[in-house]
């Protein structure tokens, strides 16, 4: 990079973090900024670009068990859309009907100024309803590899499509119960990263996340201490010590960070903390996650969003900081695609790190889809009471579950380092 952009970047820094400093405490739920459509590239109209996404998966042999779902960016008459196309491990590559770009992220939805959780479901289940060659694939991975099958789902249009919350239809007198994606099956999400040289963890193989926690807790969300108690942890002082900290020492079988986070149209405004996207590229230098299969679990507001536009760099790639951990060698990324409450943030939390620690064995994928089937089935139907406001915030908890996407292996497990008793 040329020195003057880099004097302009370190410039434009040092102005957010004036700017973070002169601002009271922050809070971790921010107004939501909708960012204009990407623009598609011009090109034939249902062209997919992605391509390292489209050609990739389709002569590999995937693991018995597991179905990959290309989701491919396309130009549809004058607009964006997208194309869809299924792999499994036992069949031929399918290709789906072209839909044009939906405006259903959860980002928007589910925030304030967004419509109600009941609304959010309707909205989901009509939406899916409309994709009935996809329901039909689905429904067919299910038959033929029942509660063993593992679902990929490789997104490359930066749309923000909650898929963990489409709705997956059951023909009548079938075994399979209709529901939530994200709740019936155990479902990851993939991207494409380019690195010269790689050590991106492969998504279809099984990685073990061993080793003591390294975390980054905000001060107003120490209440999250309590969680690693159990773990052979040390503390990073704040998100600018992130780079540093992982940078040399033991391997880490899990990076926890609790902090706010802001999404905005481009790398300078996508915050973790008070720290933009573009000032944490560490690039191969996360030697402590190249050394290890580690397991990043970001649980900020909207740290798992992706920016896939065309601008400053206009290279086609999604960027964020789910892709920037996959990038630097870890082995799952579980972050957020929108705002979440506190206090289910630490809850969420709670409840995955127990899991994973009374049953080791279990892979992070399966433990998520436990932590939403409780809510799995729940109906538009089984929501026609729930009127005034009280009530409808009573139901966002559901909603944030589905909220938390994965990317990484179905395969992961994660088992931490216990802290030596004290003497
Ligand atoms: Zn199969």
């Amino acid at each position: 990079m040329p020195p003057e952009d880099e004097r302009a970047r370190t410039r434009r820094y040092i102005t957010q973090l004036n700017r973070s400093n002169r601002q009271a405490a922050a809070v971790r739920r921010p107004p939501y900024r909708r960012r204009p459509a990407p623009a598609v590239p011009h090109g034939a109209a249902g062209e997919a670009r992605a391509l390292p996404a489209l050609t990739m998966d389709l002569g590999r042999r995937l693991p018995v068990g597991m179905a990959v779902l290309l989701v491919l960016p396309v130009r549809r008459g004058h607009g964006p859309g997208f194309r869809l196309r299924g792999v499994c491990c036992c069949g031929l590559p399918q290709d789906f009907s072209e839909y044009s770009r939906p405006d259903i992220a959860l980002a928007s939805l589910v925030a304030r100024g967004g419509i109600p959780p009941t609304k959010v479901v309707a909205t989901m289940r009509r939406w899916s309803q409309n994709k009935p060659d996809l329901t039909r694939w689905l429904h067919g991975r299910r038959c033929e590899h029942g509660d063993d099958l593992e679902l990929v789902i490789w997104d490359e249009t930066g749309y923000g499509i909650p898929w963990e919350l489409f709705w997956l239809d059951a023909p009548p007198r079938s075994p399979h119960r209709a529901g939530w994606l994200g709740g019936l099956i155990t479902l990851t999400r993939w991207l494409t990263v380019n690195a010269a040289w790689s050590v991106v963890r492969e998504y279809a193989e099984p990685h073990t996340c061993a080793g003591p926690v390294a975390a980054y807790i905000a001060e107003d969300m120490r209440n999250d201490d309590r969680l690693l108690h159990a773990y052979a942890s040390e503390g990073i002082a704040g998100v600018r010590g992130l780079p540093k900290a992982l940078a040399a020492g033991a391997p880490l079988g899990m990076v926890y960070v609790a902090c706010h986070g802001t999404f905005g149209s481009g790398e300078d405004d996508c915050l973790l903390g008070d720290v933009p996207l573009v000032m944490l590229e560490g690039g191969n230098s996360f030697e402590r996650l190249a050394s290890a299969a580690t397991f990043v679990f970001l649980n900020a507001c909207h740290s798992g969003q992706l920016l896939a536009d065309e601008g400053e760099y206009a290279d086609q790639t999604q960027r964020g900081f789910s892709e920037l951990f996959l990038r630097s060698g870890a082995a799952g990324v579980l972050a957020t695609s929108g705002a979440i409450g506190d206090e289910e943030a630490h809850q969420m939390a709670d409840e995955l790190l127990q899991l994973l620690s009374a049953r080791p064995h279990t892979p992070i994928a399966v433990a998520l889809r436990e932590l939403r089937s409780t809510v799995a089935h729940l109906t538009p139907a089984d929501l026609l009471d729930v009127e005034g406001k009280e009530e409808q915030r009573r139901l966002l908890p559901l909603l944030y579950r589905f909220m938390y996407v994965y990317y990484g292996s179905p395969r992961t497990v994660v088992t931490l380092t216990a802290r030596e008793a004290s003497t």
